[in-house]
């Protein structure tokens, strides 16, 4: 399942582009990025309830999708992007079940339904989330006990810290820069992390954003399915904008069922696009 190490040459620092790639040394070196795709389907997962289809009916597990998640391990943390409503099943498969601190892309129910499950990480302190402040607005009405002046014993405990759209956070240590992006009509993150760049949900990407990013080594984003969709691009929207970026390699995620058969259509891919899969682990 591991495609590790990737042949991937990391590009050098571009012009126009405020954070370079330097602080990345490379394959070999101590700032290795381990990429661990938790769920790469969209908010129904693959299957979706009471979906009949070929797809479907797969016995391939690369076409079984969990809800979009992924941790990112990189100088020594662990950092969750993502905690939806199969939090707690990705855990209990996952390599390693250590982290430090969780960033929220956006408040659909698909990306946070599974923060309650954050309890197991809250036992000795308040777990780190990081997200824009109208996120954080959100979650504190969905989930008023967990910031609740006496709480109930073991709720989870959120340290939430506000990012904006613009400027680099650090993380345990950590510089993460935010790249925002439009689902529909709502603005939402994605992030960079070293030579990662992870984004979901997109359905559009300014011309700048596009820009910062050109020849990052390894970039997320999001793939719905073959025919367009009103808040998500479709594959052929986002292969365009990956042959903009001109990435290293790019793996697709956020897939329904009407993406295909993973084995028929990672095949048509362009050589450094391929589909991603629950449980794809990659070392960069
Ligand atoms: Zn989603
Ligand atoms: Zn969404």
């Amino acid at each position: 399942m591991s495609h590790s190490p990737l042949p991937v040459t990391p590009s050098p620092h571009q012009e126009g582009c405020e954070e370079p790639y330097s602080s990345y040394s490379g394959i070999g070196g101590q700032d290795n990025l381990q990429l661990e795709f938790l769920g790469t389907g969209t908010s129904t997962g693959v299957p979706p309830l009471r979906c009949n289809c070929e797809v479907c009916r797969s016995t391939d597990p690369r076409d079984k999708r969990l809800r979009a998640s992924a941790i990112v391990r990189y100088r020594g943390k662990s950092i969750l992007i993502d905690c939806g409503p199969d939090f707690r099943q990705q855990m209990l498969r996952a390599t390693d079940d250590h982290l430090d601190a969780l960033l929220l892309t956006h408040i659909h129910y698909d990306h946070v339904g599974g923060i309650d499950d954050l309890r197991a990480y809250c036992f000795d302190r308040h777990f780190p989330v990081y997200a824009r402040q109208d996120v954080i607005d959100r979650l504190r009405e969905r989930l008023p006990y967990c910031f609740a002046e006496n709480p109930y014993p073991g709720v989870p405990l959120l340290d939430c810290t506000a990012i904006n759209d613009t400027d680099p956070f650090m993380v345990e240590g950590i510089q993460v820069q935010p790249i925002p992006v439009m689902h529909d009509q709502l603005p939402i993150l994605g992030f960079r992390i070293g030579p990662l760049a992870y984004i979901t949900d997109c359905k559009t990407i300014s011309d700048q954003q596009i820009d910062r990013l050109r020849g990052i080594p390894l970039l997320v984003i999001n793939a719905l399915r073959h025919k367009p969709h009103h808040s998500h691009m479709h594959l052929a929207a986002t292969l365009d904008v990956i042959a903009r970026i001109n990435p290293g390699q790019a793996y697709l995620t956020h897939m329904a069922d009407r993406i295909g058969f993973h084995a028929q259509v990672d095949k048509t891919l362009p050589q450094n696009v391929h589909l991603a899969y629950d449980q794809l682990l990659i070392t960069l």
